[in-house]
C-alpha cells in the first residue's frame, strides 16, 4: 500500500492509473477503522482495479469540539488493517492540505429537506461539512464507484444528491450494515462506551427489528411511539425514531404510501451518540 499526504502526489498517480484504464474505487473514513469500513474496502477491491481509502477526521462535519477532540484515532493499526484487506492507496491529509488558506468551496449544494431533518436537526453544520469535504475529496480522487455505508443512511441518500447536482460521473455503492454479535452496529465511536453503556446499546438493533417485524400490523406513528417506549430506558435517551420514506428521508403516515420505508434513530449513551437504522420495505409502492 502507498500512503499519500499531498493532494498533488495521490492526483498525479491516479492519473498513470487511469491511463492504464484502471477502474478506482474510493472508501472515505475518518479512521478508527473497524469491520464496517473493512466491509467498504473489500467490496472496493472486488469490484475496482484501484482501491483509494482516505483518513481524515473532517472538523467542519464536527458540531460538538469535544467529539472532536475525543473522536478515536489509531493510524498504526488502521494502516495495517487497510494493507491486510489489500487496500492499494492511503490518503492521510494534514486539514491544510484538504482546506488549504484562501481555500473556497467550488459550489454549494441545495438539499432540499435531506440535510434539515433527524440528524441535520441535531447537528446543526453536520452535512454541510459532510457535503464540503466529500466533495473536495471527490475532486481530488475521482472514483468511478464510491463506496459508503448504508449505517450512515441520511448521509449516503444526501451523498446521491450531491452527486446528481455535480453531474458526476462517479457511481455511489452503499454497503450493509455490518454489526456485533449482539446486534450493535459497528461504529468508531463505541469503544468510548462505559461496560455498562456497552451492555444497554444493543436495545437499539432490538429496537429497529421489533420495528422491522411490526410493518404489516402497525401504522409508522404506532411503530415510532412503541420504539421510543422501547428505548425509554434508564441510561439511554433516544433523540429520535423516525419512520421515513427511504428517498425523501419525510415521515409517513402509511407503509402503502411508498415503495422505501426506513427506520432511522438516534440514541445518546452519556457523551455518546449512536445512530441506527433499517430497512422497514424495499418494494414497489401500490
Ligand atoms: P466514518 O469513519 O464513521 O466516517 O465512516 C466511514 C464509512 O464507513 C461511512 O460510509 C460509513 O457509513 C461506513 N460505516 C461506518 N460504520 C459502518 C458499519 N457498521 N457497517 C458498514 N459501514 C459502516
Amino acid at each position: 500500500m502507498i500512503l499519500f499526504k499531498q493532494v498533488e502526489e495521490l492526483r498525479s498517480h491516479l492519473e498513470k492509473e487511469r491511463a492504464k484504464g484502471s477502474k478506482i474505487g474510493f472508501v472515505p473514513t475518518m479512521g478508527a477503522l473497524h469491520k464496517g469500513h473493512l466491509s467498504l474496502i473489500d467490496r472496493s477491491v472486488a469490484d475496482t482495479d484501484i482501491t483509494v481509502c482516505s483518513i481524515f477526521v473532517n472538523p467542519t462535519q464536527f458540531n460538538e469540539s469535544a467529539d472532536l477532540k475525543k473522536y478515536p484515532r489509531t493510524p498504526g493499526k488502521d494502516i495495517s488493517l487497510l494493507c491486510e484487506a489489500g487496500c492499494q492507496l492511503l490518503f492521510m491529509p494534514h486539514v491544510e492540505e484538504i482546506y488549504p488558506k484562501n481555500y473556497q468551496p467550488k459550489r454549494t449544494f441545495d438539499f432540499g429537506n435531506l440535510d434539515k431533518l433527524m440528524e441535520g436537526a441535531k447537528r446543526p453544520g453536520h452535512f454541510q461539512g459532510m457535503a464540503q469535504v466529500v466533495s473536495r475529496l471527490l475532486d481530488i480522487v475521482d472514483p468511478d464507484q464510491l463506496f459508503m455505508g448504508q449505517k450512515d443512511f441520511q448521509q449516503a441518500t444526501i451523498v446521491q444528491s450531491m452527486l446528481e447536482q455535480m453531474e458526476s460521473s462517479t457511481q455511489l455503492v452503499v454497503c450493509p450494515i455490518v454489526r456485533e454479535e449482539d446486534g450493535l452496529a459497528m461504529s468508531s465511536r463505541n469503544v468510548r462506551l462505559t461496560k455498562e453503556q456497552r451492555r444497554l446499546a444493543p436495545n437499539i438493533y432490538r429496537t429497529l427489528k421489533a420495528a422491522r417485524d411490526k410493518t404489516s400490523t402497525r401504522s409508522p406513528k404506532q411503530i415510532e411511539d412503541e420504539a421510543l417506549r422501547m428505548l425509554a430506558i434508564p441510561g439511554m435517551e433516544p433523540e429520535y425514531f423516525r419512520v421515513v420514506n427511504g428517498k425523501t428521508l419525510m415521515p409517513i403516515d402509511r407503509f402503502d404510501e411508498v415503495g422505501f420505508a426506513v427506520a432511522c434513530t438516534a440514541v445518546r449513551l452519556g457523551e455518546i451518540r449512536l445512530i441506527d437504522n433499517i430497512i422497514l420495505k424495499n418494494k414497489p409502492s401500490r
